[in-house]
C-alpha cells in the first residue's frame, strides 16, 4: 500500500539532550486515512505530532507527506527554512490550546496565514474564509473576537484556520482535552465530517470510544515505540499486548 500512503515515517529517531523520546518510530497513514494515536503522557504523541510537520526535527529517518520528503541524520544535510516551510504548509494542526490572536476578529484570524504565508489576495481569503467558517458551522461569528467564543468554537476556528492552509494532511493534538465536556461533541462533529470528506488526519486523543469510531487504525505507543497498531476495533475492545489493556482499564 506504500504507493497510496499519504503519510510516511520511516525509523524516525529523536532526542531531547539524552532523553530520547522517539525510539525507532515508523507509521503510514494511507491517503484519505484516519489513525488515532494513544498512550500514556509523555509516551512522544506530540513529539511525534511535532516531527510530522517539523517543529521538532527528527535525528534520524524519513518523513513523507504526499510529494514532499525530508531525510534526516548521518549524511543528510539540515533543511533550509524555505524547505521547512513548504514542507509545513502541506500539514495542518491543531493543538489542544486554540493559539487564536486574540487582537484580531475570527475571519482575519483564518485569513492571516493565506495572505502574509501564501501570499493570497484578501478578497479571495477572505471569501475562502468565510466558506471554511460555514463548513466548522460559524459563518455568523466571521466578526466576533476570540474571547466571544466559546472553547468549543475557538477550537472550529483553529480548524478553520488549519483548513485555509489547504493542506494535505490535518494533525490534531488533544484537540478537545481543554474543552468542558458539553463542548467536545461539537469539534468531534467537525473532525468527522472532515474524515468523510477524505481528509488524511492524525489524531492524538484521550477520547477512546471517538479514536475508535473514527479512525481504521490505532496505534499504542509507549515510550517512544509502538507498542500495538492494529484495525481501530480490534486495538481498543480486543487489544493484543497487555500494556494496551492496562492503558485502556484506565477509561472504562
Ligand atoms: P506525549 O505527548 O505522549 O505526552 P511528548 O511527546 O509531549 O509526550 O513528550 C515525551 C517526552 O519528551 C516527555 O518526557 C517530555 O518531557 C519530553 N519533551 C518533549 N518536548 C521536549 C523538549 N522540547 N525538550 C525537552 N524534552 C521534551
Ligand atoms: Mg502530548
Amino acid at each position: 500500500m506504500t504507493d497510496t500512503a499519504m503519510i510516511e515515517v520511516r525509523h524516525v529517531k529523536k532526542s531531547f539532550g539524552t532523553l530520547a523520546v522517539l525510539k525507532d518510530m515508523s507509521v503510514t497513514v494511507p491517503r484519505g486515512g484516519v489513525v488515532s494515536l494513544i498512550g500514556p503522557s509523555g509516551s512522544g504523541k506530540s513529539t511525534l505530532l511535532r516531527c510530522l510537520n517539523l517543529l521538532a526535527i527528527p535525528d534520524e529517518g524519513r518523513i513523507r507527506i504526499g510529494t514532499h520528503v525530508m531525510e534526516f541524520g548521518k549524511g543528510h544535510r539540515m533543511p533550509k527554512d524555505r524547505d521547512l516551510a513548504a514542507f509545513r504548509s502541506k500539514v495542518g494542526m491543531v493543538f489542544q490550546s486554540f493559539n487564536l490572536f486574540p487582537h484580531m476578529s475570527v475571519v482575519q484570524n483564518v485569513m492571516e496565514g493565506p495572505v502574509t504565508v501564501l501570499g493570497r489576495g484578501r478578497d479571495e481569503a477572505r471569501e475562502d474564509a468565510l466558506r471554511l467558517l460555514d463548513k466548522v458551522g460559524l459563518r455568523d461569528k466571521a466578526e466576533a473576537y476570540p474571547d466571544r467564543l466559546s472553547g468549543g468554537q475557538k477550537q472550529r476556528v483553529a480548524i478553520a484556520r488549519a483548513l485555509a492552509m489547504n493542506p494535505e494532511v490535518m494533525l490534531f493534538d488533544e484537540a478537545t482535552s481543554a474543552l468542558d465536556p458539553e463542548l467536545v461533541g461539537e469539534v468531534l462533529t467537525v473532525v468527522r465530517q472532515l474524515a468523510a470528506e477524505g481528509m488524511t488526519m492524525v489524531l492524538v486523543t484521550h477520547e477512546i470510544a471517538f479514536a475508535r469510531d473514527v479512525a481504521e487504525t490505532v496505534i499504542f505507543m509507549r515510550d517512544g515505540y509502538v507498542v500495538e497498531e492494529g484495525p481501530a476495533r480490534q486495538v481498543i475492545d480486543a487489544p493484543r499486548e497487555a500494556a494496551t489493556r492496562t492503558f485502556l482499564s484506565h477509561f472504562h
